[in-house]
Order: structure tokens, then C-alpha cells, then sequence
């Protein structure tokens, strides 16, 4: 039986940096969650980037805890569901997601332990090594830093980078995406992430004059509730269209799977609204025969990737938690795996988190 419910709240500074849809960015919120059931306790979490978190946590305190406390633990699907059902009024996506995530990563946790068995084994998949791929959120860099943070990718082994595009001046895009190519070679793969910056106007004529550098993927070129326009994209561009981050529930990937308006499925488990509805969408995937990737959340991706029939690449994220974890994510030559503790192998270190604290 659930027991006691906890949340704390950190603002951990980034170095500042942007996107052509979030603007600048020189924060990161971190809830983390913990769950204690029969002796043992579950681990969980849920991030934003600058905005929301403490109405997220406050959702967990005073909304979500109660409806946990007192039930059986074991029926994850179960109590996602009521959770996602409790907030259905003010909920189905954005801040609810979150709230839901960080209760159902830290039972999916929970879960491992009791079991004795790793995230990966409980979500169905075989632990095996993803390629990982260097994910910079530079937009505002001026040009020769852009392509020193792609060297250090490169200097790490990552067989891919990403960089941001959608500068006003879309000839710098053009100009940035230009320069990486030449660094990078053909031999490495390079992704390009809109954030959600353009028409879809604009995107169908900038989206066609940077296929030139034959980009793996064009990112969240316009916005997520387009999805006809994305899936005018995906007809017309050459490249695929990668989504996913911004998406909160499995019902908005169902769209987009049925319009085929995605070419790269991408998971989050903290946008998605946890682990137990990006376990269906991955399923969705698998049923469409849909290429994987995913979205931050790097630790909980490497056993969750594990689960799709077609995960070509992780994104190890400039903004990654590693330093506030007891045991960074490890990336051996370009690729990383799932961890083998029961559970999700996922644990903050506190004393690197303290000064960061806040209310
Ligand atoms: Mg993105």
C-alpha cells in the first residue's frame, strides 16, 4: 500500500541558451518524487524548462498524492488511470501531464524494485546499446561557438548532432545548417530542430531549401495541434518529420500515426505524461512500423527505446541531468544502455541538488 508521498522543487541553472520556440532559456525546473510503499521507496521525477513547475508540484501535493495514498501499488496502469481521470477537468495534457508523470515514474520505480527487475525488462524490451546522438540548444550562438559545441559532440563519439534552426533571418539557418555539414562530414548524421518556430508556409519553402544538406530529420517545424500540416510536410518534404516532446497523451500520437503526418516518433515520459502512456505509444510505433527516438529524459529513454522494434537514436541533451545524478548516464563509443538495478536506475544526488532548492 502507498504510504507517504514527497515533493521537492529545484531551479537549476543552464547556461543560457534558446530555441526558435521557447525563447530564451537560463533555468530548469526539477520536481522530484518520492513514494514509499511496504519499506520501500520510488523514485521519480518531472522537469520544465524555466516555467510551471511549481504549479506542477503543487498539483502532486494537493491534487494527486491524495488519490495515491492508501491504494495498492502494483497496478501502475490502474492508477494512471486514476489519476489521469481525477485531473480529466483541468487536465488531458499540458501541466496535468507532467504532475501524472512524476507519480507514475516514480510507481514504475517502484515496481523494479519489488520485482528485482530493471525498467527495461518490465516494459517488455531486451537491454541493448541505442545510439546516442549530441543535442545542442544553441540557437542564439553566434556561428564559430555553434560549431565548437558540434566538435565536442563529435570529440564524444556520437555518430549524430542536432542543431537548432529558426533565426529571424532564416539566410543564417541556411548559412549555420551550411557550416555544420562541412564539419561534420557526410558520414555523420544531423538533425535540425524548428521548435515549432515556423508557418507552414514557411516551413514547406525552408524545410525544402535545407534538404540540401540532407538533414536526418526536420524537428517540430511548425505547431503541435497542425496536424494536417504536418502531415502536408511529411508528404513534401524529403526528409522525415521528427515529433513527439511536445505531445502530452497517447491520443494526440494517434492522430498524428493515423494522418501519417510523423516520420520519427519521439518520446518524452515526462511530457508524454509518463511511463504507462509512452509505453503505448511506443506500441503504436511498433503496430505502424514507425522509427523511435526520444526527448530528454535521457536515463528513463535508454530502457524505454529498448522497447521499440526501430530505435535509431537517443538524444543525449546538452541540458542532460547527469551531474545531479548519483551515477551519470554512461555513453560508450556514441551509444547507451539501459542500467541493470531493479527499477529505473535513476537516483538524484542531493547534495549536488541542495544549493539549488526553492519553493
Ligand atoms: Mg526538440
Amino acid at each position: 500500500m502507498i504510504e507517504r508521498i514527497s515533493t521537492a522543487y529545484y531551479r537549476l541553472p543552464l547556461e543560457p541558451s534558446g530555441d526558435a520556440g521557447h525563447g530564451s532559456l537560463d533555468t530548469e525546473e526539477l520536481v522530484t518524487v518520492e513514494l514509499a510503499a511496504e519499506g520501500l521507496v520510488g523514485h521519480g521525477y518531472a522537469y520544465t524548462i524555466g516555467r510551471g513547475g511549481r504549479a506542477v508540484r503543487a498539483l502532486i501535493d494537493h491534487d494527486l498524492a491524495p488519490l495515491l495514498v492508501g491504494q495498492e501499488a502494483g497496478d501502475v496502469d490502474a492508477l494512471w488511470e486514476r489519476m489521469w481521470r481525477g485531473l480529466l477537468y483541468v487536465g488531458r495534457g499540458g501541466l496535468a501531464a507532467f504532475a501524472i508523470a512524476a507519480l507514475d515514474i516514480a510507481l514504475w520505480d517502484l515496481r523494479g524494485l519489488r520485482e528485482g527487475k530493471p525498467l527495461v525488462a518490465l516494459a517488455g524490451g531486451t537491454a541493448r546499446p541505442i545510439p546516442a546522438y549530441g543535442s545542442g540548444v544553441d540557437l542564439p550562438k553566434p556561428l564559430d561557438g555553434l560549431l565548437r559545441q558540434v566538435e565536442g559532440f563529435l570529440a564524444r563519439g556520437y555518430p549524430g548532432v542536432k542543431v537548432k534552426i529558426g533565426r529571424e533571418d532564416f539566410e543564417e539557418d541556411v548559412e549555420r545548417v551550411a557550416a555544420v555539414r562541412r564539419l561534420v562530414g557526410d558520414g555523420i548524421d544531423l538533425m535540425i530542430d524548428a521548435n515549432m518556430g515556423w508557418s507552414l508556409g514557411q516551413a514547406l519553402e525552408r524545410g525544402g531549401r535545407l534538404a540540401e544538406q540532407n538533414p536526418y530529420w526536420l524537428e517540430e517545424p511548425i505547431i503541435p495541434e497542425d496536424v494536417p500540416g504536418h502531415a502536408r510536410l511529411a508528404r513534401e518534404l524529403p526528409m522525415p518529420i521528427a515529433i513527439g516532446e511536445s505531445l502530452h497523451s497517447p491520443r494526440e500520437f494517434e492522430r498524428y500515426i493515423a494522418e501519417r503526418a510523423l516520420g520519427v516518433l519521439q518520446i518524452d515520459p515526462v511530457t508524454n505524461g509518463g511511463i504507462t502512456p509512452t509505453l503505448r505509444v511506443l506500441e503504436m510505433a511498433n503496430q505502424a512500423s514507425l522509427p523511435t527516438s526520444s526527448h530528454y529524459t535521457d536515463e528513463l529513454s535508454a530502457h524505454l527505446l529498448c522497447a521499440s522494434t526501430n530505435p535509431i537514436y537517443l538524444e543525449k541533451h546538452a541540458f542532460a541531468l547527469d551531474r545531479y545524478l548519483e551515477r551519470p548516464q554512461v555513453v560508450t563509443d556514441g551509444k547507451v544502455r539501459p542500467t541493470d538495478d531493479p527499477g529505473t536506475g535513476l537516483r538524484f544526488d542531493r547534495e549536488a541538488l541542495r544549493p539549488y532548492a526553492a519553493d
